[in-house]
């Protein structure tokens, strides 16, 4: 049952890494996320498949949202656009 246990929890992130077909290798999902009020730089891993919309900053616990024209907060406030912007730009 333990070895079972194991080998689920060690197979799981590769299954899950080799999910968005073939799309891996292009995109990039940590992203460095800069809180507009305070200024506090974090690096965040995005959902590969998601647009996250609100990110509270860890630091002065600002909520932020997407500025207007932006699908998310990782566009709008961090250095890397999120996966699906990237995903049409890349694939
Ligand atoms: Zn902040």
């Amino acid at each position: 049952m333990s070895a079972l246990y194991l080998g689920f929890v060690f197979i799981l992130p590769i299954e899950y890494a080799g999910l968005p077909r073939g799309m891996m290798g292009k995109i990039i999902l940590e992203s460095t996320i800069t809180c507009p009020k305070c200024g506090y730089v974090k690096t965040e891993t995005m959902p590969e498949d998601a647009c996250q919309w609100f990110y509270e900053c860890v630091n002065c616990h600002y909520l932020l949202k997407p500025l207007k024209g932006d699908c998310c907060v990782f566009c709008s406030y961090s250095t890397i656009s999120c996966p699906p912007i990237q995903c049409r730009e890349n694939c």
